[in-house]
Parts: structure tokens; sequence; C-alpha cells
């Protein structure tokens, strides 16, 4: 338990966002934060945009959602920052949350039989103590009634990713993630859940084993996503 969490016993709540004090219906996001975060509408250029930089590479997909744009300087970038590296899994319960209830209504969840997070490496989960991916596919199972499967393992640790082309993350990231129970996927259809699409490297390779299964079909599902490379 961090500092912050120490003291939110004593203190009143604020916005994770902007600081100011929530009222109790506001959950951790005032609702002009809220009403703030850079939705990708789907169907947008972004959304296209988006849904080209993994489907070149992995074209069996059918569809790719992100919910939010993610920079380095917007809200969603900073609520995803302090949820994986301060110890704030709630942040991801709370936009877990609200995503699923959100784009239920765009009906990106029809059809889908089964939720499957991306892993993390198991000294990673352990350190973090927590899989974010996780968190959103059994925030999404609540709002759906879809079942959630950890049946991805990842192989061996992702190095360091950041000076990379997306070229190269692609090649770094083959065979990155095993499918440890091909039974679940085969002819039914099947959503991929991650918190973050960047290069599009690490949802390929967690995509291709699940492709080697023959699904009925694949979703992509992400909370946010950079809208350009
Ligand atoms: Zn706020």
């Amino acid at each position: 338990m961090n500092l912050r969490n120490l003291l939110g016993l004593a203190l009143p709540p604020v916005c994770a966002g902007c600081g100011s004090p929530l009222v109790s219906s506001e959950g951790m996001l005032c609702l002009g934060c809220l009403a703030s975060l850079d939705r990708l509408a789907a169907g947008s250029v972004d959304a296209r945009s988006l849904r080209e930089r993994i489907a070149h590479r992995t074209p069996l997909i059918s569809t790719v959602y992100s919910w939010l744009q993610y920079t380095h300087e917007n809200l969603t970038g900073t609520l995803i920052r302090h949820g994986k590296y301060d110890d704030r899994p709630d942040i991801f319960e709370y936009l877990g949350a609200k995503m699923a209830a959100e784009i239920k209504a765009i009906r990106v969840f029809d059809s889908v039989d089964l939720l499957i997070p991306v892993p993390m490496h198991r000294w990673k989960r352990l350190s973090r103590g927590y899989n974010q991916a996780r968190i959103l596919a059994d925030k999404i199972s609540r709002a759906t009634g879809i079942q959630v499967a950890d049946c991805l393992r990842m192989t061996r640790r992702q190095t360091s990713q950041t000076h990379r082309s997306a070229t190269e993350r692609h090649a770094a990231a083959r065979g990155l993630f095993l499918l440890t129970d091909k039974t679940l996927v085969t002819g039914r259809h099947v959503a991929l859940i991650d918190d973050i699409i960047t290069s599009g490297a690490t949802i390929s390779a967690a995509a291709a084993p699940i492709l080697d299964a023959a699904p009925a079909s694949l979703t992509i599902i992400s909370l946010a996503a950079t809208v350009k490379q």
C-alpha cells in the first residue's frame, strides 16, 4: 500500500485527474475529467489507422477497438502510468468499468464468447502484484457476463522497446506468447484484452497463438492506444 492509499483513509477523496474534491457519486474522476478523456470514436480516421497498424501484419483480426487515445501528456497517459507504476490497480478497475459500460452500447461485445487478457511475464506480475489487462477483462466480464480465460502465457521477458522501430518491435515480439488451452479458443469468437496499444507488436504477438488455434473470429479491445507512430 502506498502513501496515498494510507492517507486516503483519513482524507476526503480527490479526483485522480485534477485533484479537486469528489462527491460520493463520482468514483475516481470528477465528472469534468471523465468527460475530458480523449475518446477514440469508432470508425474515425484515428480508429481506422489503429486497425490498419495491426491488420496489415495480422489480417485475420476482425475488429480492433480502443476506447481512449493515449499520449504522454494527456489525462489517459497520466492515469495509465499511475495505474502501472504507483500501485494503483483501482485506476484500472475504475477505467475498465467505465469502458465496459460505454462501449457495450456500440455493440463491441456482441457475439464475443471469451475474453483473454494479455498476460505479463510472471516475474513482472509478481513485482507489480496485478496484471492490469486481467483487471480490465474482469470488469468487462462483470458488465457483459462473458467468461474470462487466462490461457495465454508469456514465454520470456520483453526487453525495452523504447528505441526500436515498429518492424524491430514486431520481430522481437515473435513467439512471445503461448496458448495453454487451444480447446477454449477453437471455433469461438475471442476478444483479446490489453491496456495499451502502441506499435501493435505485443498485441499481434499475443494474437498469433490464438489465430493458430482457429477461432471463429478474433477481436482486439484495449483501454487506450496511440494514434500515430
Ligand atoms: Zn477532475
